[in-house]
């Protein structure tokens, strides 16, 4: 097991970030997914060995998190959600010192700062400012940072942030070669459900500092309920009872849509017959397809 954490809690102040979460990761592209603020990015600190849990414990790759946060540091990697830049250096000269920064003698960092700037798409760019660097080229530098030490993981906050379509598809396919091909574990921490879907084998949902759901992408993908989007007239507050009196879990969305996630075993005939009781009249009936976006949704809530 690469990352194992039990009954992990912490908070900023009196703002509770992290309470009692336990997990196993499985090998291979884990997703950690769940909406801002869920706790992600303070999870990944923990691991880390930047901040100290208030409660519980946790070990990457057999290193405890709290007594070996120096060797968990050389074996993983960290590409951060905010820049780390610092300003009036070029590419090869930040890279190769966050190499050494990781415990590598200053030539052998210069010489895989070289490598992993071409590995990234920065090779002509490398001596260039930072400051001159575009957001996607941001981006592949901080993924060069976190590769220059050839880690066993590869923890990513938010690669995809402030990306438009194209630096996000790139970004994407570099962290999907490394993961395929290089034999290093990924660690990808998204709000994007699409993000992880697109690369992840499985998957940790976070919701307010706990774990909301997990598993194998593919499993969750199967999970039974059933969801029916409907559109009525009348008023919408008994109907929604009934139905969650059956077990179903009802979201209304802004424009009037009312989404109906009906357990297994349930079907259309009972949100006909909680119409009828209800008083309401159906105006639209559709049956949705269940995707893990729907599962998403289910579990974090729709804002
Ligand atoms: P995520 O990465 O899922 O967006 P975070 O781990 O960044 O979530 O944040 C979890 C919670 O902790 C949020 O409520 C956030 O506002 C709060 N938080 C994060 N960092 C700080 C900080 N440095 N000081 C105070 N509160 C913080």
């Amino acid at each position: 097991m690469s990352i194992e954490v039990k009954d992990l809690s912490f908070r900023y102040g009196r703002i509770t970030a992290l309470d009692g979460v336990s997990m196993k990761l499985e090998e291979g592209a884990v997703g950690l997914l769940g909406p801002n603020g869920a706790g992600k990015s303070t999870l990944l600190r923990i691991l880390l060995g930047f901040l100290v849990p208030e409660r519980g414990e946790g070990k990457v790759l057999g290193y405890d998190i709290r007594r070996e946060q120096a060797l968990i540091r050389r074996a993983v990697g960290y590409m951060p959600e905010s820049d780390c830049f610092i300003a009036g250096m070029d590419a090869v000269t930040f890279t190769s010192y966050f190499g050494e920064l990781s415990g590598m003698p200053r030539q052998e960092a210069m010489k895989r700062a070289h490598e992993v700037l071409y590995y990234v798409g920065l090779g002509e760019a490398r001596y260039r400012l930072l400051d001159t660097y575009s957001a996607g080229m941001k981006q592949r530098l901080k993924l060069a940072q976190a590769l220059v030490h050839d880690p066993k993981i590869l923890f990513l906050d938010e690669p995809t942030s402030n990306l438009d379509p194209t630096g996000r598809v790139e970004i994407l396919e570099l962290i999907r070669d490394i993961s395929s091909n290089k034999s290093i574990q990924v660690l990808l921490s998204s709000h994007i459900l699409d993000d992880i879907e697109a690369l992840c084998e499985s998957v940790v949902i976070l919701k307010q500092g706990r774990l909301a759901a997990e598993g194998r992408m593919a499993d969750l993908r199967a999970i039974h309920y059933s969801l029916y989007e409907v559109r009525i007239k009348g008023d919408g507050g008994p109907f929604r009872e009934d139905l969650e009196g059956l077990g179903a879990r009802v979201d209304e969305t802004a424009d009037g849509l009312v989404k109906i996630y009906m357990p297994e075993g349930g079907d259309r005939m009972d949100i006909f017959r909680a119409a009828v009781r209800a008083g309401v009249q159906l105006r639209s009936f559709v049956k949705s397809r269940t995707s893990l976006e729907d599962l998403f949704a289910g579990v974090v809530g729709v804002d």
